[in-house]
Protein backbone atom coordinates (compact mmCIF):
# COMPACT_ATOMS: atom_id res chain seq x y z
CA UNK A 1 0.00 0.00 0.00
CA UNK A 2 0.81 3.34 -0.87
CA UNK A 3 2.86 5.79 2.34
CA UNK A 4 0.32 8.39 2.81
CA UNK A 5 2.01 10.36 4.59
CA UNK A 6 4.06 11.35 1.98
CA UNK A 7 3.25 11.65 -1.89
CA UNK A 8 6.06 12.12 -4.46
CA UNK A 9 8.06 13.52 -1.72
CA UNK A 10 5.43 15.83 -0.18
CA UNK A 11 4.61 15.81 2.89
CA UNK A 12 0.28 15.12 3.03
CA UNK A 13 -1.24 17.51 6.31
CA UNK A 14 -3.85 15.94 8.61
CA UNK A 15 -7.10 17.18 6.87
CA UNK A 16 -9.29 19.11 8.82
CA UNK A 17 -11.65 17.87 10.88
CA UNK A 18 -15.91 18.15 9.23
CA UNK A 19 -17.36 20.97 10.59
CA UNK A 20 -19.65 24.41 10.30
CA UNK A 21 -18.40 27.33 8.09
CA UNK A 22 -17.61 29.16 11.26
CA UNK A 23 -15.18 26.46 12.46
CA UNK A 24 -12.46 27.56 9.86
CA UNK A 25 -11.94 31.19 10.25
CA UNK A 26 -8.49 31.97 11.09
CA UNK A 27 -5.75 29.37 11.20
CA UNK A 28 -4.62 31.09 7.85
CA UNK A 29 -0.84 30.33 5.91
CA UNK A 30 1.90 32.45 7.10
CA UNK A 31 3.59 32.61 3.76
CA UNK A 32 7.28 33.88 3.35
CA UNK A 33 7.95 36.07 0.47
CA UNK A 34 11.15 34.23 -1.06
CA UNK A 35 11.97 36.18 -4.41
CA UNK A 36 11.39 39.57 -3.92
CA UNK A 37 13.22 39.36 -0.78
CA UNK A 38 16.45 37.91 -2.50
CA UNK A 39 18.27 41.30 -2.82
CA UNK A 40 18.30 41.75 1.66
CA UNK A 41 20.15 40.83 3.99
CA UNK A 42 20.55 36.97 4.71
CA UNK A 43 19.25 37.51 8.46
CA UNK A 44 15.47 39.17 7.23
CA UNK A 45 12.81 37.17 6.58
CA UNK A 46 9.08 38.60 5.21
CA UNK A 47 5.85 36.96 6.24
CA UNK A 48 2.72 38.13 4.94
CA UNK A 49 -0.45 35.97 6.67
CA UNK A 50 -2.64 34.69 3.18
CA UNK A 51 -6.12 35.73 5.01
CA UNK A 52 -7.75 35.16 1.52
CA UNK A 53 -7.80 31.55 3.27
CA UNK A 54 -10.70 32.01 5.36
CA UNK A 55 -14.10 30.87 3.99
CA UNK A 56 -15.51 34.83 2.92
CA UNK A 57 -11.96 35.58 1.39
CA UNK A 58 -10.62 37.85 3.58
CA UNK A 59 -9.55 39.09 6.82
CA UNK A 60 -12.80 40.33 7.91
CA UNK A 61 -14.32 37.13 8.42
CA UNK A 62 -12.45 37.53 11.74
CA UNK A 63 -13.94 40.58 13.25
CA UNK A 64 -16.95 39.72 11.70
CA UNK A 65 -17.76 36.27 13.38
CA UNK A 66 -16.69 37.84 17.09
CA UNK A 67 -19.09 41.05 16.24
CA UNK A 68 -21.94 38.22 15.55
CA UNK A 69 -20.82 35.51 18.04
CA UNK A 70 -21.00 38.12 20.59
CA UNK A 71 -24.17 39.98 19.81
CA UNK A 72 -25.79 37.00 20.12
CA UNK A 73 -24.86 35.96 23.05
CA UNK A 74 -25.76 39.23 24.94
CA UNK A 75 -29.28 38.63 22.86
CA UNK A 76 -28.70 41.62 20.99
CA UNK A 77 -29.53 39.24 17.62
CA UNK A 78 -31.95 36.58 17.11
CA UNK A 79 -35.19 36.67 16.48
CA UNK A 80 -35.48 38.32 12.93
CA UNK A 81 -33.39 41.09 14.00
CA UNK A 82 -31.29 42.62 11.24
CA UNK A 83 -27.40 43.39 11.33
CA UNK A 84 -26.69 46.27 10.12
CA UNK A 85 -23.27 48.11 9.08
CA UNK A 86 -21.33 49.95 6.50
CA UNK A 87 -18.63 48.91 4.61
CA UNK A 88 -16.56 48.83 1.79
CA UNK A 89 -16.95 45.16 1.09
CA UNK A 90 -15.05 42.82 2.70
CA UNK A 91 -16.69 43.63 5.86
CA UNK A 92 -20.20 43.05 3.84
CA UNK A 93 -19.76 39.94 2.20
CA UNK A 94 -18.38 38.47 5.89
CA UNK A 95 -21.51 40.15 7.61
CA UNK A 96 -23.24 38.46 4.56
CA UNK A 97 -21.27 34.87 4.93
CA UNK A 98 -22.09 34.18 8.16
CA UNK A 99 -25.68 35.77 8.15
CA UNK A 100 -26.74 33.56 5.55
CA UNK A 101 -25.27 30.38 7.08
CA UNK A 102 -27.04 31.19 10.65
CA UNK A 103 -30.11 33.24 9.36
CA UNK A 104 -29.39 35.99 9.82
CA UNK A 105 -30.75 38.83 8.19
CA UNK A 106 -27.83 41.55 6.78
CA UNK A 107 -28.01 44.78 5.91
CA UNK A 108 -25.23 47.06 4.40
CA UNK A 109 -24.81 50.77 3.68
CA UNK A 110 -22.28 50.93 0.82
CA UNK A 111 -20.75 53.14 -1.35
CA UNK A 112 -22.01 53.07 -4.94
CA UNK A 113 -19.04 52.75 -6.76
CA UNK A 114 -17.51 49.44 -4.73
CA UNK A 115 -16.39 46.97 -6.96
CA UNK A 116 -19.48 45.26 -9.14
CA UNK A 117 -17.41 42.03 -8.36
CA UNK A 118 -18.44 43.13 -4.53
CA UNK A 119 -22.18 44.67 -4.77
CA UNK A 120 -22.40 41.04 -6.89
CA UNK A 121 -21.70 38.93 -4.04
CA UNK A 122 -23.00 40.89 -1.32
CA UNK A 123 -26.56 40.17 -3.35
CA UNK A 124 -25.56 36.68 -4.04
CA UNK A 125 -25.34 35.92 -0.43
CA UNK A 126 -28.69 37.52 -0.04
CA UNK A 127 -27.69 41.07 2.01
CA UNK A 128 -30.02 43.97 1.35
CA UNK A 129 -27.83 46.89 0.13
CA UNK A 130 -28.29 50.81 0.58
CA UNK A 131 -26.38 52.30 -1.92
CA UNK A 132 -24.49 55.99 -0.91
CA UNK A 133 -22.86 58.54 -2.57
CA UNK A 134 -19.57 57.33 -4.00
CA UNK A 135 -18.19 61.09 -3.60
CA UNK A 136 -18.21 60.69 0.41
CA UNK A 137 -16.67 57.33 0.06
CA UNK A 138 -16.89 54.91 3.04
CA UNK A 139 -17.34 57.93 5.74
CA UNK A 140 -20.81 58.63 3.83
CA UNK A 141 -21.92 54.79 4.41
CA UNK A 142 -21.09 55.46 7.83
CA UNK A 143 -23.30 58.51 8.69
CA UNK A 144 -26.03 56.81 6.33
CA UNK A 145 -26.12 53.51 8.16
CA UNK A 146 -25.88 55.24 11.87
CA UNK A 147 -28.90 57.71 10.12
CA UNK A 148 -30.79 54.47 9.35
CA UNK A 149 -30.18 52.96 12.94
CA UNK A 150 -31.49 56.09 14.67
CA UNK A 151 -34.42 55.74 12.74
CA UNK A 152 -35.28 52.78 13.71
CA UNK A 153 -33.22 51.26 16.45
CA UNK A 154 -35.92 48.53 17.07
CA UNK A 155 -35.22 46.79 13.82
CA UNK A 156 -31.35 46.49 14.15
CA UNK A 157 -28.59 45.54 15.82
CA UNK A 158 -25.96 48.15 14.52
CA UNK A 159 -22.94 46.45 14.35
CA UNK A 160 -20.96 49.35 14.11
CA UNK A 161 -17.33 47.83 13.06
CA UNK A 162 -15.58 51.39 13.23
CA UNK A 163 -16.80 51.53 17.35
CA UNK A 164 -17.01 47.85 18.02
CA UNK A 165 -13.92 46.29 20.77
CA UNK A 166 -15.17 42.91 19.45
CA UNK A 167 -13.59 44.09 15.73
CA UNK A 168 -9.96 44.34 17.22
CA UNK A 169 -10.53 41.94 20.18
CA UNK A 170 -10.94 39.07 17.25
CA UNK A 171 -7.40 39.55 16.10
CA UNK A 172 -6.26 39.80 19.93
CA UNK A 173 -7.46 36.63 20.34
CA UNK A 174 -6.47 34.99 17.07
CA UNK A 175 -4.31 36.89 14.29
CA UNK A 176 -1.97 38.30 16.69
CA UNK A 177 -1.64 34.44 18.70
CA UNK A 178 -1.52 32.54 15.33
CA UNK A 179 1.56 34.80 14.09
CA UNK A 180 3.23 34.46 17.34
CA UNK A 181 3.10 30.46 16.85
CA UNK A 182 4.20 30.41 13.37
CA UNK A 183 7.01 32.91 13.87
CA UNK A 184 7.70 30.98 17.22
CA UNK A 185 8.16 34.16 18.64
CA UNK A 186 10.83 35.49 16.67
CA UNK A 187 8.10 38.48 14.98
CA UNK A 188 10.43 41.98 15.14
CA UNK A 189 8.34 44.09 12.78
CA UNK A 190 4.35 43.89 12.33
CA UNK A 191 2.86 45.72 9.32
CA UNK A 192 -0.49 46.38 8.56
CA UNK A 193 -2.74 48.88 6.52
CA UNK A 194 -5.50 51.03 8.22
CA UNK A 195 -9.06 50.97 7.81
CA UNK A 196 -11.00 50.08 10.99
CA UNK A 197 -7.51 49.74 12.51
CA UNK A 198 -8.63 46.13 13.82
CA UNK A 199 -6.18 44.22 12.44
CA UNK A 200 -3.00 46.75 13.75
CA UNK A 201 -4.68 47.59 17.07
CA UNK A 202 -5.66 43.79 18.10
CA UNK A 203 -2.60 42.17 16.73
CA UNK A 204 -0.45 45.25 17.92
CA UNK A 205 -1.39 45.11 21.15
CA UNK A 206 -1.17 40.89 21.40
CA UNK A 207 2.15 41.27 19.70
CA UNK A 208 3.02 44.00 23.14
CA UNK A 209 2.17 42.17 25.42
CA UNK A 210 3.67 38.55 24.75
CA UNK A 211 6.94 39.88 23.19
CA UNK A 212 7.07 43.40 24.37
CA UNK A 213 9.47 44.55 21.73
CA UNK A 214 7.71 44.67 18.24
CA UNK A 215 7.68 47.65 16.25
CA UNK A 216 4.26 48.08 15.11
CA UNK A 217 4.23 49.79 11.29
CA UNK A 218 0.56 51.64 10.36
CA UNK A 219 -0.06 52.04 6.78
CA UNK A 220 -2.13 54.64 4.88
CA UNK A 221 -2.67 56.15 1.55
CA UNK A 222 -0.82 59.31 0.97
CA UNK A 223 -3.79 61.43 0.32
CA UNK A 224 -7.57 61.51 0.71
CA UNK A 225 -8.32 60.51 -2.94
CA UNK A 226 -6.68 57.29 -3.25
CA UNK A 227 -7.29 53.87 -4.86
CA UNK A 228 -6.46 51.42 -1.67
CA UNK A 229 -9.58 49.79 -1.49
CA UNK A 230 -9.86 48.97 2.02
CA UNK A 231 -7.77 51.64 3.53
CA UNK A 232 -8.20 54.75 5.34
CA UNK A 233 -6.64 58.17 5.06
CA UNK A 234 -6.44 58.76 8.66
CA UNK A 235 -6.01 62.54 8.69
CA UNK A 236 -8.84 63.30 7.00
CA UNK A 237 -11.34 60.42 7.53
CA UNK A 238 -13.86 60.37 10.64
CA UNK A 239 -11.60 58.19 12.88
CA UNK A 240 -12.35 54.91 14.08
CA UNK A 241 -13.23 55.16 17.87
CA UNK A 242 -11.26 51.92 18.29
CA UNK A 243 -8.50 53.45 16.53
CA UNK A 244 -5.37 54.03 18.97
CA UNK A 245 -2.70 56.40 17.66
CA UNK A 246 -0.14 56.11 20.16
CA UNK A 247 -0.12 52.03 19.52
CA UNK A 248 2.16 52.12 15.89
CA UNK A 249 5.41 52.97 16.17
CA UNK A 250 5.58 54.91 13.18
CA UNK A 251 2.97 55.28 10.14
CA UNK A 252 4.31 54.60 6.65
CA UNK A 253 2.49 56.12 3.59
CA UNK A 254 2.05 54.41 0.18
CA UNK A 255 1.10 55.78 -3.10
CA UNK A 256 -1.80 54.04 -5.14
CA UNK A 257 0.52 53.55 -7.41
CA UNK A 258 3.64 51.49 -5.61
CA UNK A 259 0.89 49.43 -4.41
CA UNK A 260 -0.25 48.46 -7.84
CA UNK A 261 3.00 47.92 -8.98
CA UNK A 262 3.65 45.57 -5.80
CA UNK A 263 0.78 43.91 -6.50
CA UNK A 264 1.74 42.61 -10.10
CA UNK A 265 4.72 41.91 -8.48
CA UNK A 266 3.50 39.93 -5.73
CA UNK A 267 1.78 37.86 -8.61
CA UNK A 268 4.27 37.34 -11.36
CA UNK A 269 7.19 36.71 -8.50
CA UNK A 270 5.38 35.52 -5.85
CA UNK A 271 2.22 33.79 -7.50
CA UNK A 272 0.44 35.65 -4.74
CA UNK A 273 -2.74 37.55 -6.98
CA UNK A 274 -3.66 39.88 -4.11
CA UNK A 275 -5.85 42.93 -3.43
CA UNK A 276 -4.49 46.15 -3.95
CA UNK A 277 -4.14 46.66 0.11
CA UNK A 278 -1.78 43.43 0.09
CA UNK A 279 0.02 45.31 -2.37
CA UNK A 280 0.16 48.20 0.08
CA UNK A 281 1.10 45.89 3.09
CA UNK A 282 4.19 44.27 0.89
CA UNK A 283 5.45 47.91 0.08
CA UNK A 284 5.89 48.99 3.49
CA UNK A 285 7.05 45.65 4.58
CA UNK A 286 9.96 45.11 2.30
CA UNK A 287 10.57 49.21 2.61
CA UNK A 288 10.75 48.11 6.37
CA UNK A 289 12.52 45.00 5.77
CA UNK A 290 15.43 46.83 3.64
CA UNK A 291 16.62 49.11 6.36
CA UNK A 292 17.04 46.11 8.89
CA UNK A 293 20.42 44.00 9.03
CA UNK A 294 18.43 41.22 10.80
CA UNK A 295 14.77 40.78 11.61
CA UNK A 296 11.40 39.06 10.68
CA UNK A 297 8.90 41.49 9.18
CA UNK A 298 5.49 39.72 9.59
CA UNK A 299 2.24 41.74 7.42
CA UNK A 300 -0.82 40.68 6.35
CA UNK A 301 -2.76 40.17 2.89
CA UNK A 302 -6.23 40.91 3.47
CA UNK A 303 -7.29 39.56 0.12
CA UNK A 304 -7.45 38.17 -2.63
CA UNK A 305 -7.57 39.97 -6.20
CA UNK A 306 -10.36 38.45 -7.80
CA UNK A 307 -12.85 41.13 -6.22
CA UNK A 308 -11.00 43.47 -8.25
CA UNK A 309 -10.79 41.73 -11.73
CA UNK A 310 -12.88 44.66 -13.42
CA UNK A 311 -9.72 47.12 -13.25
CA UNK A 312 -8.24 45.49 -15.99
CA UNK A 313 -5.48 48.16 -16.68
CA UNK A 314 -4.24 47.06 -13.42
CA UNK A 315 -3.60 43.18 -14.07
CA UNK A 316 -2.60 43.69 -17.65
CA UNK A 317 -0.07 46.42 -16.89
CA UNK A 318 3.95 46.08 -16.85
N1 LIG B 1 -7.64 45.71 3.29
C1 LIG B 1 -8.85 45.40 2.88
C2 LIG B 1 -9.03 44.86 1.48
C3 LIG B 1 -9.95 45.57 3.73
O1 LIG B 1 -11.19 45.26 3.31
C4 LIG B 1 -9.74 46.09 5.03
C5 LIG B 1 -10.91 46.34 5.94
N2 LIG B 1 -11.55 47.57 5.70
C6 LIG B 1 -8.45 46.42 5.43
C7 LIG B 1 -7.41 46.21 4.53
C8 LIG B 1 -8.13 47.06 6.78
O2 LIG B 1 -8.39 46.24 7.87
P1 LIG B 1 -8.86 46.87 9.27
O3 LIG B 1 -10.28 47.32 9.10
O4 LIG B 1 -8.72 45.76 10.24
O5 LIG B 1 -7.97 48.04 9.59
Amino acid sequence: MADISTLSGVKIYKAREAGNLEDVVGNTPLLQLRRLTAHLNPGVRVFAKAEWFNPGGSIKDRPALNIIRKALKQGKLGDGRILLDSTSGNMGIAYATFGATLGIPVTLAIPANASSERISILKALGAKLVLTDPLEGSDGALRKASELYEKHPEKYFYANQYDNPANWEAHYLSTGPEIVEQTQGEITHFVAGLGTSGTLTGTGRYLREMLGKVELIATQPDSPFHGLEGLKHMPTAIKPAIFDPQLPDRTQEVTTEDAHRMVLQLARQEGLFVGISSGAAAWVALKVASELDQGVVVTVFPDAGYKYLSDRQLWEGN
